[in-house]
């Protein structure tokens, strides 16, 4: 691989906090679950962790509160190598929480608590300039507050950075915001979503119908998209593809998946970390899907995550 640039991540970090059920619960309704865990998780802090592990030179910006959970994030970010120097820990509020109930199926619900997440604002980002300074990438996602989501994607665009935009957890997103995105990252849903309920192609389309996608992101001066297929891999819609390559399609890896939980952020992570050393965007999301393919096969999303090396005796 070659020199890695910097990458930035700005957003969420959330302690999950899981509890298994044979079924979910009924509104007013109490019941006995079998078993709790805590993990780290949020977003960003997922990307940072999965870009890190991958060899990655990771800065994250966000903020956690006081407590425990705040501790074991900031823990478990810098053992993957991630700079948490700029995760602020706010005064008076709750590190985020993502409360989840998991039934036997492996179906879910989740509530989240923005806590400390809910106090970014754009004048961190500002403090984080030197951060931003000759960065490769930055890597944001919609669980923060939406101003400073576009603050960053500036700082970003002002570095001469590859802004990667993941719309997650789907919002509506100024039209200024998209465009000062290099790379979208969405799932079937979310492209669907933000295309205004278009058609997405399903698993065994042509290249063809992918084409009328990619034009449809063109019209919102997208011009470089990732579209997440879960099981079915991912395509590359690149109208700026060097090699003329505009349509892509990236199959998916085989694995026997236990876990898909966070595996679009380790999509992320692993794509942030490849473009930032250099790659060409479709080379890195073959890498990057590889890498989200293996994080399916344990248990927990940042723990799940593959490292370099696992990603390399995969594709040997
Ligand atoms: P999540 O929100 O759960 O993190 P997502 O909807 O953002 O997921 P997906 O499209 O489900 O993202 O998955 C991202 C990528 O992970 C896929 O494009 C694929 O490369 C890989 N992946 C996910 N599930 C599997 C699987 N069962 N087998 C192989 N690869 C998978």
């Amino acid at each position: 691989m070659s020199a890695q640039g910097r990458i930035v991540v700005v957003g969420s970090l959330n302690a999950d906090l899981t509890i298994y059920t044979e079924r979910l619960p009924n509104p007013g309704e109490t019941l006995q679950g079998e078993g709790f865990i805590v993990n780290p998780g949020g977003k960003s802090a997922n990307q940072a962790v999965a870009a890190g592990r991958l060899g990655g030179d990771v800065s994250l910006i966000g903020a956690v509160g006081r407590d425990s959970n705040g501790d074991m994030l900031l823990a478990s970010a810098a053992a993957a190598g991630v700079d948490v120097s700029r995760v602020r820990r706010a005064d008076n509020v709750e590190t985020g929480v993502a409360v989840v109930t998991v039934d036997a199926h492996g179906e879910n619900s989740i509530v989240i608590s923005a806590g400390a997440n809910g106090t970014v604002v754009p004048a961190d980002i500002a403090a984080a300039k030197d951060v931003f300074d000759g960065a490769a990438a930055v890597c944001l996602c919609l669980e923060i507050a939406l101003e400073s989501v576009e603050a960053a994607a500036r700082a970003g665009n002002d570095a001469g950075a590859t802004v990667l935009l993941n719309l997650s957890p789907f919002a509506p997103v100024p039209e200024g915001l998209a465009e000062a995105a290099d790379v979208l990252l969405v799932n079937a849903h979310e492209a669907s979503q933000f295309l205004g309920g278009a058609d997405i192609p399903g698993p065994e389309a042509e290249a063809g119908e992918w084409e009328t996608v990619r034009l449809k992101f063109a019209e919102h001066r997208l011009d470089r998209a990732v579209v997440t297929l879960g099981a079915h891999g991912s395509v590359v819609l690149d109208s700026l593809a060097e090699d003329g390559r505009r349509v892509t399609r990236i199959a998916p890896t085989k694995v026997d998946a236990v876990d898909t939980t966070g595996a679009g952020d380790a999509f992320t992570g692993a794509l942030a970390a490849r473009l930032a050393a250099g790659e060409a965007l479709a080379e890195a999301a073959a890498f990057a899907s590889v890498a989200a393919a293996l994080a399916t096969t344990r248990k927990g999303t940042q723990a799940a995550y593959p490292s370099l090396v696992d990603v390399q005796a995969r594709l040997a």
